[in-house]
């Protein structure tokens, strides 16, 4: 959710369209560190995270960092801004960062592992104040030589990771579905599912990213669609959505908008009129369970 205005005024912004969860950049993503953390703002993101029946938020790296980096300079860089990360998340009582875990650019996947690795040990020794906000490794699509596009490799990050209590996973319906997991009809769910269980717990998943796929699956295309415009398509989401595993664990969207958040009410719609039980919904949603309107 935009952040226009201050970070308090995504709260604003998600509850205008009835969602009571919404994720955020603490700052200009495009931007390496940012101003001091406002702390009137801060104050302003408690009261109304309160008035407004927010239940949970969280907070997007910027997509510059590149902790898996082969490149010293680079590496040092990434290593400063995603700990001014972590500090304005936990300014904000945020439980979660969500963090692409990098690229290696040419050095293979072990070293990769290894420096991203490094770098998140080295940052949470800096940063013990920051215990409680949780670094969640998102699963990738694949492109390139992106890391973590498979439950193996994040797997392989997590056990490097000194402090396990630190960090988690985040995994995107359109990211696992280009890496080449089909989670489409429950028999594709439930095999993706044990898979998740069987390389990181079901514990370890901490957000879900709901997003339509534009590539197809393999593609290892990193393309946000609207729910139900993608290759997964609406009934796609069926038992996901239903799974009440997921119970507590925040779901969030990422798909294409503009400022009128049209898009946004349109995709919530979409999901919750495939909610079997509406008790599951956020108040203001549990009479969205209309049939949806047309993509
Ligand atoms: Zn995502």
């Amino acid at each position: 959710m935009s952040i226009a205005g201050g970070v308090s005024y995504a709260l604003d912004r998600a509850a205008s369209v009835q969602s009571n969860a919404v994720q955020v950049f603490t700052k200009n993503n495009r931007q390496w560190c940012g101003p001091p953390v406002d702390a009137a703002d801060v104050a302003r993101w408690h009261s109304q995270r309160q008035a407004l029946g927010i239940v949970y938020a969280a907070s997007h790296a910027s997509y510059l960092i590149n902790l898996a980096s082969p490149q010293e300079e680079l590496w040092q860089r990434s290593l400063i801004a995603y700990q001014d990360e972590l500090v304005r998340a936990h300014a904000y009582a945020l439980p979660h960062v969500v963090l692409h875990p990098g690229a290696h650019t040419g050095a293979g996947d072990a070293a990769g592992i290894a420096r991203l690795a490094r770098a998140l040990n080295q940052i949470h020794e800096q940063t013990p104040a920051c215990a409680d906000t949780v670094t969640c490794l998102e699963i990738m699509a694949g492109q390139g030589s992106v890391l973590g596009s498979t439950l193996a490799q994040l797997r392989a990050i997590l056990e490097q990771v000194d402090d396990r209590r630190r960090v988690g996973v985040c995994l995107d319906t359109c990211h696992a579905f280009a890496a080449g997991y089909d989670l489409r009809g429950a028999a594709g769910y439930t095999r993706f599912i044990q898979e998740v269980e069987q390389w990181l717990g079901l514990e370890t998943i901490k957000i879900w990213h709901l997003n339509d796929s534009k590539g197809t699956l393999g593609s290892h295309l990193d393309r946000h669609v609207q729910i139900g415009a993608g290759e997964l398509g609406l009934e796609g989401f069926r038992p996901l959505i239903n799974d009440l595993r997921w119970e507590g664990v925040a779901m969030l969207l990422e798909t294409p908008k503009d400022a009128t958040l049209v898009d946004d009410a349109l995709n919530l719609a979409q999901l919750c009129a495939l909610v079997e039980e509406p008790s599951r919904l956020p108040p203001g949603l549990r009479n969205a369970v209309a049939p949806p309107i047309g993509q």
